[in-house]
């Protein structure tokens, strides 16, 4: 039977959990173990997909077309496994899932309940879809105190008593303030935190200390005996210059070597930390900075493009150069102050979006970079946004837009075709909002004597969707003839999967999110390219 890991938070959200989860993922993986990550969260959506990004950050979208929490992108970036639907569960999901049931006579008259009803199904989902893993690694969304949290807590601890301590770990991350005013570290919030997971009946096996500044031995003792966890379980993880840190980090603290101990594994191996301290000197060392500018709806939340952030740092790793974001609001982009807007950048991007807010804004950067040969990747509404431009300022088709916009535009962009039976819409209507896009892997095949075809140096490819609407296929000619070419495009020859202009030095749209498979140790040649090009640009 797999081991099964549980990652808890306390005292404050944002701790970086999450990370905490995926490092030491990446160090049992290291050391040759098979891990599994997973997790669960206590808000009632049944997927994040339906939330805005102001409200929980990115959508991360699996391979088979799961709309999940941000932290599985960094699981994946970190591990470079690719996380499943069945790696995420919300309340939502359990709730409707176990109502579904009732309704149909399946639980025999019972009365249904939280325990045991909720924590059997939450118990479900922890080892469902496991089947050979050394270790499932699980994290539990918010912090202890959360009514929200408490049916997940209490599965988690049935879990163990069900499975045996051996079989289980519980790891309880706490924030360790530093009071400026008496230069002192402050322990108590974390005794705090242990006694109300205790008073669930959780004792943590390991207390994972995040702190501004190192946490001296007395301190560290004082966590030990109030939590009840030897003093070498008590780990600290100190703010890293770079998130690409933190499996060094955490190694240093010996943190899979206690997760080892507790399950009395005596693994030689060592986990593999050069390709984390190459990245993280490279970022440290790297002087050259370039501007890329992202104009989107949501830039005022830092997390709502996370992976988009992470795939651009990375295509800067790839070229040795700091790539220094510049969030724009593309509502505040008027077109004839876009120059001002945008003088200092070496690359546009227009990332993916939603709705009739700031378009114009986008439309008009997109302008400015294809007439000032600026290297712009527009990102599936972006790239949509881009065929509206060209239509409109080139193709001179005035009324040209999307019909998720505006219903009596000239549809460049619009509903799925195949979703469009004879007149009747079958998916993606207004009445059903929640997982009815075009989610997850699908192939594109590649035109010969392209740029993307050079730069994937591959005739086909498969990426990550999640869309609604589609480029119109039957405009297909009308674009080419005017230099806009549809360089890929799915293999029934009927979704633009890809366009580029022929007399632009990059100007490139994709309708996927390749950012959600690009990792730090493999940089996603689309990116790599982008801003190879942006730096010559510079
Ligand atoms: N709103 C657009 C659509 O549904 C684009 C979605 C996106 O950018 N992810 O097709």
């Amino acid at each position: 039977m797999a081991r099964y890991i549980f990652v808890t938070g306390g005292v404050v959200s944002s701790l970086g959990k999450g990370l905490a989860s995926a490092s030491l993922a990446y160090l049992l993986k290291s050391r040759g173990y098979k891990v599994r990550i997973r997790k669960m969260d206590p808000y009632l959506n049944v997927d994040p997909g339906t939330m805005s990004p102001f409200q929980h950050g990115e959508v991360f979208v699996t391979d088979d077309g799961a709309e999940t929490d941000l932290d599985l992108g960094h699981y994946e970036r970190f591990t470079n496994i690719s996380s499943k639907k069945s790696d995420n569960i919300t309340t939502g999901r359990i709730y409707s899932d176990i109502i579904l049931k009732e309704r149909k006579g399946s639980y025999l008259g019972k009365t249904v309940q939280v325990i045991p009803h909720v924590t059997d199904r939450i118990k479900e989902f922890i080892k469902k879809d496991i089947t050979d893993e050394d270790f499932v690694i699980c994290e539990i969304g918010g912090t202890v105190g959360d009514i929200e949290s408490l049916p997940f807590l209490e599965a988690i601890r049935q879990f163990s008593n069900d499975n045996g301590k051996n079989k289980t770990l519980f790891i309880h991350l706490t924030l360790v303030p530093y009071m400026k005013a008496s230069d002192e570290i402050k322990t108590k919030p974390t005794q705090h935190s242990v006694k109300e997971l205790r008073s669930l009946g959780i004792q943590p096996d390991i207390v994972i200390c995040r702190s501004e500044r190192s946490i001296p031995l007395d301190q560290r003792k004082k966590i030990s005996l109030f939590c009840n966890v030897p003093i070498d379980n008590v780990i600290e993880t100190v703010d890293v210059k770079t998130i690409y840190e933190a499996p060094i980090s955490f190694s240093k603290e010996r943190l899979d070597k206690q997760v080892l101990k507790h399950f009395k594994i005596n693994n030689k191996n060592k986990a593999n930390l050069r390709p984390w301290r190459k990245i993280t000197d490279t970022i440290l060392k790297t002087q050259t900075e370039i501007n890329i500018a992202i104009i989107g709806k949501y830039v005022n939340l830092k997390d709502a493009y996370k992976s988009l952030d992470e795939a651009l740092t990375h295509g800067g790793l790839y070229n040795n150069v700091k790539v220094k974001l510049i969030r724009i609001e593309s509502d505040n982009i008027i077109s004839n102050k876009i120059k001002n807007k945008l003088k200092n950048v070496s690359g546009i991007l227009i990332p993916g979006g939603f709705g009739k807010r700031g378009t114009e804004g986008k439309i008009a950067a997109i302008k400015y970079a294809r007439l000032n040969k600026i290297p712009f990747l527009g990102i599936c509404f972006g790239m949509q946004m881009a065929m509206i431009e060209f239509a409109r300022n080139v193709l001179k088709i005035n009324n040209a837009g999307s019909s998720e916009l505006n219903k009596n535009c000239y549809p460049v962009v619009g509903l799925i075709n195949e979703w469009n039976k004879n007149g009747k819409i079958i998916k993606g209507t207004d009445k059903n909002l929640g997982g009815t896009m075009r989610l997850g892997l699908y192939k594109a095949n590649l035109l010969k004597n392209t740029k993307i075809r050079n730069i994937y140096k591959n005739q086909s490819i498969q990426e990550r969707h999640r869309h609604r609407y589609e480029v119109n296929i039957n405009l297909k000619h009308k674009f080419e003839k005017k230099g806009l070419i549809f360089s890929g495009i799915s293999p029934d020859n009927k979704l633009p999967e890809i366009i580029e202009l022929k007399d632009h030095p990059w100007f490139i749209g994709v309708q996927f999110h390749p950012e959600f498979k690009s990792r730090p140790l493999s940089p996603h040649p689309l990116f790599s390219s982008f801003i190879k090009a942006a730096k010559i640009y510079k």
